[in-house]
C-alpha cells in the first residue's frame, strides 16, 4: 500500500534513461547510460525515496504519527524523510549531527519549514547510533525510527525497486556510489548474476579487506560478481578536492549532468577514470545509477559550480 498524496507526486516516470555521448568512451568502445532518479521528484530526490518508502508503509501500518531519524545538516535523507512527511500529513522529528548553529544551513531551513522537529547533538555523541536511538526512541515512542540513510531492510527492499526503470538485460557492468551501502545492496538483489556490480565509497574506507560496508553487503545479499572501488573518496566524506568541483564542471558543460560533490560528482569521476584506464572490458554497456541528492552543493560558495541545485 503506497499513500496516495505521495504516488501523485513523486514520479517514477521522470527517471530517464540518458547516453553520456563522450569520445573517451568511443575510443574504448563501450556505452555509459545514467538513469536519472534524482528526476523523481524535486526534492525527495533519488535514492532517499525509494530507501523511505517501505519505513513509510510500516510507519502508517503501526499507526505511527511520525518518522524519527537523524543525519547532518545537508542530509538529503533527512530532508526526504521532512518532505514525504509534511506530503503525508505525519509528524517528523530529525536529529542533527552537531551543536545548533547560529546561522541555519538552507537544507535545515527547508528542515524546518516543512515542520521537522530538530534535535541537535553533539559530535561525540552522534558516533554511537544504538545510544541515540536508545535515548530518543523511547521519548518519541509513537515515532517510526528509520535507520541514518535508511540502512535497513525496508530501505534494502524499497532499493530494489530501483532497476525496474530500466532495461536491466542491456547492461554488463551497474554502478553507484556507496554511503551506507543500503542502495547498492538493493541493486546487487535485483541485478542478475552475470551482472557486474560497482560501488563507488564516498567515505575514507582504511581497511579494504574486511569493514562495515562488505560486511554489510555480502549479509544482504549472495551476489557472486560485485567490488568496491576504493580511492574515489577524494579524502573523506564530504570532503572535496578543486579538481572534483572542476571536473563536475566540465561534466555539466559539456553533459548537463548537475551533480553533487559529495556522491555523484565521485561517481562520475570514477567512471571516467575507470574507462580512462581501460577498467570496462571493450564492448561493456555501463549503467550508472545518478542517485539524486544535491543539498551539498548549498555549502559551496556562490559560483563554485556553473549550474543551479535544488531550491
Ligand atoms: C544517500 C545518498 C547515497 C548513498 O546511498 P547509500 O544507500 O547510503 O549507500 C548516494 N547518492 C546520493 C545522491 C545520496 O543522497
Amino acid at each position: 500500500m503506497m499513500p496516495l498524496n505521495l504516488m501523485a507526486s513523486v514520479d517514477l516516470t521522470k527517471a530517464t534513461i540518458e547516453k553520456l555521448q563522450d569520445k573517451l568512451f568511443d575510443k574504448k568502445r563501450i556505452t555509459v547510460e545514467v538513469l536519472r532518479t534524482d528526476l523523481i521528484h524535486p526534492v525527495i530526490s533519488g535514492n532517499k525515496w525509494f530507501k523511505l518508502k517501505y519505513h513509510l508503509d510500516a510507519a502508517i501500518k503501526q499507526q505511527k504519527i511520525g518518522l524519527l531519524s537523524l543525519g547532518g545538516a545537508y542530509s538529503n535523507h533527512l530532508l526526504a524523510v521532512a518532505c514525504t512527511c509534511n506530503a503525508q500529513k505525519l509528524l517528523s522529528v530529525g536529529i542533527v549531527r552537531g551543536e545548533e548553529p547560529a546561522v541555519y544551513s538552507p537544507t535545515l531551513l527547508q528542515l524546518r519549514a516543512y515542520g521537522m522537529q530538530l534535535l541537535f547533538t553533539g559530535r561525540e555523541q552522534f558516533k554511537n547510533k544504538l545510544i541515540l536511538k536508545q535515548q530518543w526512541a523511547e521519548r518519541f515512542s509513537r515515532y517510526y525510527w528509520v535507520n541514518e540513510g535508511g540502512q535497513s531492510e525496508e530501505g534494502v527492499q524499497g532499493a530494489q525497486e530501483i532497476l525496474s526503470l530500466v532495461p536491466i538485460n542491456n547492461y554488463s557492468h551497474i554502478i553507484c556510489a556507496a554511503a551506507t551501502g543500503t542502495m547498492m545492496a538493493g541493486l546487487l538483489k535485483s541485478s542478475k548474476h552475470t551482472q557486474y556490480i560497482i560501488g563507488i565509497p564516498v567515505l575514507k574506507i582504511n581497511d579494504r579487506e574486511n569493514n562495515e560496508l562488505i560486511t554489510f553487503l555480502k549479509t544482504k545479499s549472495d551476489h557472486p560478481h560485485f567490488s568496491l572501488l576504493y580511492n574515489f573518496e577524494e579524502g573523506g566524506y564530504a570532503k572535496k578536492t578543486p579538481g572534483l568541483i572542476a571536473f563536475m564542471n566540465t561534466l555539466y558543460k559539456q553533459h548537463q549532468l548537475p551533480t553533487d560533490f559529495v556522491y555523484t560528482g565521485k561517481l562520475f569521476r570514477a567512471i571516467f577514470s575507470l574507462a580512462e584506464n581501460n577498467f570496462f572490458p571493450e564492448g561493456s554497456n555501463v549503467l550508472a545509477i545518478h542517485s539524486g541528492g544535491l543539498q551539498g552543493n548549498r555549502s559551496l560558495a556562490e559560483g563554485e559550480l556553473i549550474f543551479k541545485y535544488n531550491l
